[in-house]
């Protein structure tokens, strides 16, 4: 038994385990599927405990049942068979944290994937832990810019908020999880990125893209491929959660992307069809609600006293022909304080982001928008899900009056000057001057094919001529009456001069 705790403890410098602390029991293996054991004898065993078998693998208990204790594996490839001992170490199952993992690419054990140096983490933080309670947590009332215009003018993200990115496949969802980890460049915002069961090859080219945005060095990739058994893939949210926790006790801003829950709830219901629990609506467990809740709940805005980090969620979910009332999606949309709503039809009228604005929504965000960006997109909204049926309607070719036709052409001007490439971000300043020439009509009987070129133009100029209203918006949060007018005069002038070329 001493050889078993002092295996842990090199495994695990900081567990602490003392021989006589310990209270260690021994089970053996009844069975083993796909990373899911059954094991007798194991006494005094609690729930999320961590296992250990004698060449170091671990395991984590997650049925207590009379006779029998069913435990996930921790390891990728290990060979487990009938009769192996199991010991019980009285630890909650975890991870070493540390800050030398900002840069890393590692796999739910926390094991580097990346080639580079060996880690060396001192601090250990539990894969499951209870969320902040209500008396730990603040106001949800800072900005957390994606940089895509139309996410932070109509479905803003505060820190500290769970805002789900939900849409068919192909839609552009990992695009705008990215770009917002993209965006927090020299934002002081740490970032984690959970792959769970996506393809070797599309992890490889996220990370690519990251390293090319220079986005790697203050961001955390946990993946677990599609290759990799269910407990693998059920593990890695809760490991990038340990880790975002680390960095948000410590006073840092957080930022996670689970890519995707869709695929985390199937290893789940893997794990508990394994594990012979009933299963219920769609063969998916009673408890998966539980799991997800429990999961996002540790996003928060701590108080002050605590140091006043935080952890924004971006979770992502995957639809099945636009159906976003499934099981999953219904959860998920009901957990989180607001959603992102992608869809096909959009992305393939060249739309992108494919954002349909009507079904989206940011429950606590619009409290911690800008100020200036906020008040811009009062009518914005309103127009853009009315314009969508104006549109319907016209496709019939019904006669339109003026009204209807003017409400049309603002209505195009928008969506063209709101569609955005990837990783282009857009700061508040330049989002608020853009809102404002919209909303005052500047590129009024201009080309549609020509506003993204008109924009472009306009925002130089005003940068070159006037860069001092971007900055007082950008200080500020607010725009002024004197930067307002001087915004619209450098924008009538811009178009005077752009008509007459
Ligand atoms: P999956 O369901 O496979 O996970 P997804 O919904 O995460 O897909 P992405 O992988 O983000 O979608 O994007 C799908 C494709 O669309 C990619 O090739 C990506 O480059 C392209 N794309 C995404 N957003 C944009 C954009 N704003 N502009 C142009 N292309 C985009
Ligand atoms: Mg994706």
């Amino acid at each position: 038994m001493t050889s078993i705790v002092s295996d842990l403890q090199t495994k695990f410098k900081n567990l602490d385990l003392s021989s006589n602390e310990v209270k260690t029991s021994a089970g053996r293996v009844l069975s083993c599927n796909d990373g899911v054991i059954t094991i007798e004898g194991l006494k005094d065993v609690k729930n999320g405990e961590l296992l250990m078998f004698r060449d170091g693998t671990t395991a984590m208990a997650m049925n207590l049942e009379k006779d029998s204790v069913g435990a996930i594996l921790f390891s990728n490839d290990a060979v487990v068979s009938y009769g192996d001992y199991v010991f019980s170490t009285g630890k909650v199952a975890g991870v070493g944290v540390g800050d030398e993992l900002l840069g890393r690419v590692i796999n739910p054990l926390g094991e580097p994937l990346d080639g580079k140096r060996k880690l060396e983490l001192k601090e250990y933080n539990p894969t499951e832990r209870p969320s902040p309670k209500i008396l730990d947590r603040a106001k949800v009332n800072r900005p957390l810019g994606t940089g895509i215009k139309i996410v932070d003018s109509m479905v803003p993200i505060g820190k500290g908020q769970r805002e789900l990115i939900i849409g068919d496949r192909q839609t552009g969802k990992t695009s705008i999880a990215l770009d917002a980890i993209v965006n927090q460049r020299d934002k002081n915002v740490i970032c984690i990125y959970v792959a769970i069961g996506q393809k070797a090859t599309n992890i490889a080219k996220i990370v690519d893209d990251l390293t090319n945005q220079n986005a790697l060095s203050y961001t955390v990739v946990v993946a677990s491929t599609a290759a990799q058994s269910a407990p693998m893939q059920y593990l890695a949210p809760y490991t990038g959660t340990a880790i975002a926790e680390y960095f948000m006790h410590k006073g840092r801003d957080v930022l996670i992307v689970y890519d995707d829950l869709s695929k985390h709830a199937v290893a789940y219901r893997t794990i508990s069809l394994l594990l012979k629990r009933p299963s219920g609506r769609e063969a998916y467990p009673g408890d998966i609600f539980y799991i997800h809740s429990r999961l996002l709940e540790r996003s928060a805005q701590l108080s002050k006293e605590l140091g006043g980090g935080s952890l924004t969620a971006l979770p992502i979910v995957e639809t099945q022909a636009g159906d976003i009332s499934s099981y999953i999606p219904t959860n998920v949309i009901s957990i989180t304080d607001g959603q992102i709503y992608l869809e096909s039809e959009l992305f393939h009228l060249g739309i992108r982001p494919a954002v349909n604005v009507g079904l989206s929504v940011s429950r606590v965000g619009s409290s911690a928008q800008t100020e200036s960006v906020r008040k811009q997109c009062g009518n914005i909204r309103l127009e853009q899900a009315h314009y969508r049926e104006l549109q319907l309607f016209a496709r019939f070719g019904a006669d339109i009056d003026a009204g209807t036709k003017l409400a049309l052409a603002r209505g195009d001007r928008l969506t063209e000057s709101l569609k955005q490439n990837k990783y282009s971000p857009t700061d508040f300043a330049s989002l608020t001057a853009e809102l404002l020439i919209l909303n005052k009509d500047v590129m009024r009987g201009l080309p549609v094919s020509e506003v993204k070129g008109f924009v472009s133009g306009f925002l130089k100029k005003l940068r070159e001529d006037e860069s001092k209203v971007l900055s007082n918006i950008e200080k500020s949060g607010k725009l002024s009456v004197d930067d307002e007018r001087c915004i619209l005069d450098i924008a009538e002038n811009y178009r005077r001069e752009y008509m007459s070329r």
